[in-house]
């Protein structure tokens, strides 16, 4: 019988009692690695309540204390780095270099809320009436929920759950139930750096149980990353619960190519930014403008994605893995036939890839397409697969105004020698996060994850000074003390202004 992938309840793994189960898969293979069972409705509300119960005591933590956990559990986490990345290429599919920077992206957040005395100070003004002061207090919030997707099963989780931690609420993950497996070993982790029982809490399922973490009147705050249709539907049940909802939902992020780039630089970096991971990362470059002359480059562009290989996670000379499931697999290749029917030029069809000693894998090949218009369904859709689309404008206002037309708003890059153009384009272009000469803007956990547009449903950001305030409340004190002018204390004074 196949493994069970446990829940974590009230600080112990426990199976769940539950009969529904999916297998969690190596998509490379096939393989079975284990099942997941879909938590019963009692064992999601234990989690819940389990929580809220723990809440009333690490509230009180003091701040310090919660930040040497952090340290304690960067730590652990360094050490067992490449255990983590073993873990997720097996269920994810990634290759190791690949899932290594998966499991690091995370590392850095868990270092960011090592800081979180800092990240937790209030502000004060002295004397804003006569003898009186006002100060706020920055406060946890209570049972905070993070519902996560398949392509990072380490950096995302880590996106969320340690922040919040640190700001002194509880947490229940509900991870990917394609690839729960690296969840189970960073919260095992964070159970070892000494994270109190009940603080975390872990259950497995699909929209049934998300949906009780929604509409459960004990959990306060839902962060959420995915695709569009289930962001949507999370930010609108969250919020109708009067929820505080951040969704970092799909995106279609350009390049744009100016003239005046250095080809070689744009081709290698369209390359990695294109089909890295399978094209399965939300800040993948899935489609690149071309200005003026550039779009001549797009025949090397081609030579140099067809020598791109997918492979084994442990085959160090894969570009990238396969894609995560069947369904995945089949869906891109959908769109991939789609673009053709709708009248784009496929240079490249990767529809056919195999890999040898793989024959089950989820594999497909670099694709690339030009001809591409912006009413296409390559075009307006999310692929999430490695497929480039390439588009044409005459001038940088044009790639501007093509960009600022698409609702999706992650991220986006340029790559130029004028710092004109690079400062233009940085002002225009409504997109969350600009890369210059940067293909896939990331930025590090001390800034905020800021996906606009349909990317983003929320206000406040992923991790940085803007998740600080996500989860947690500011009070605001206002204070008079009596003045005892027979003990010497000075009287009020006022002026007449
Ligand atoms: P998904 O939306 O299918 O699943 C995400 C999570 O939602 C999973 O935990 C899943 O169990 C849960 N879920 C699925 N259906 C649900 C439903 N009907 N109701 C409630 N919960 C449900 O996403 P995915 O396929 O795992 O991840 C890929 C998507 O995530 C892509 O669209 C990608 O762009 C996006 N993504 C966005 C960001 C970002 O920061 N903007 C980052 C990573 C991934």
């Amino acid at each position: 019988m196949n493994k069970r992938v446990p829940l974590l309840i009230n600080g112990q793994f426990v199976d769940s009692k539950s009969a529904q189960t999916l297998p969690v898969i190596n998509p490379a293979t096939q393989g079975v690695l284990a099942e997941v069972p879909f938590a019963t409705p009692d064992e999601v509300e234990q989690a819940i309540q389990g929580a809220a119960e723990a809440f009333k005591t690490w509230r009180n933590v003091p701040v310090p204390e919660r930040a040497r956990l952090m340290l304690r559990y960067q730590a652990l986490l360094k050490e067992h780095h490449d255990e983590l990345a073993e873990i997720l290429a097996e269920d994810n599919g990634k290759t190791f270099e690949d899932a290594k920077g998966d499991v690091w992206r995370g590392i850095e957040v868990v270092e960011h809320a090592c800081n979180v005395p800092s990240l937790l100070m209030g502000e004060t003004v002295e004397n804003v009436a006569n003898g009186v002061d006002t100060y706020s207090n920055v406060q946890s919030l209570g049972v905070c929920v993070g519902i996560t997707p398949f392509n990072f099963p380490a950096m995302i989780p880590l996106w969320m759950f340690p922040l919040a931690v640190a700001c002194g609420n509880t947490f229940v993950l509900k991870p990917s139930e394609q690839v729960p497996l690296t969840a189970v070993r960073l919260l095992e982790l964070f159970k070892e750096a000494g994270c109190p029982d009940g603080v975390v809490q872990m259950v497995h399922g699909g929209k049934d149980q998300v949906d009780q973490l929604l509409t459960s009147p004990v959990t306060k705050a839902i962060s959420f990353v995915g695709s569009v249709p289930v962001g949507e539907h999370i930010y609108r049940t969250g919020t109708h619960h009067l929820k505080r909802v951040q969704c970092f939902a799909g995106a279609k992020n350009h390049m744009v190519v100016m003239p005046d780039a250095d080809k070689n630089t744009v081709v290698n970096n369209l390359v990695g930014a294109s089909v890295g991971a399978a094209g399965q990362r939300c800040m993948a470059i899935s489609v690149a403008v071309f200005v003026g002359d550039s779009i001549n480059w797009v025949d090397e562009l081609k030579e140099k994605l067809a020598k791109v290989q997918p492979g084994y996670w442990n085959d160090a000379s894969a570009g990238y893995g396969p894609l995560v499931s069947k369904a995945a697999t089949d869906r891109v290749k959908a769109y991939i036939a789609k673009g053709i029917e709708e009248g784009a030029t496929c240079l490249l069809d990767g529809r056919d890839c195999t890999v040898e000693g793989y024959p089950d894998g989820n594999w497909v090949g670099p694709t690339i397409f030009t001809d591409v218009t912006t009413d296409m369904t390559i075009y307006k859709e999310e692929i999430f697969g490695p497929v480039l689309v390439c588009m044409h404008a005459k001038t940088l206002g044009e790639a501007i105004e093509l960009i600022n037309a698409c609702p999706f708003g992650n991220g986006t890059s340029i790559f130029t020698k004028s710092g004109a153009a690079a400062r233009r384009y940085q002002h225009e272009i409504e997109v969350g996060q600009v890369g210059i000469n940067i293909p896939i803007p990331v930025p590090l956990p001390f800034f905020s994850f800021t996906g606009w547009k349909a990317s983003f449903m929320g206000d406040l950001h992923a991790y940085g000074k803007q998740a600080v305030r996500f989860y947690t409340e500011t009070k605001t004190i206002t204070a008079r003390w009596p003045v005892d002018e027979a003990a010497g204390d000075q009287p009020n004074m006022t002026i007449a202004l």
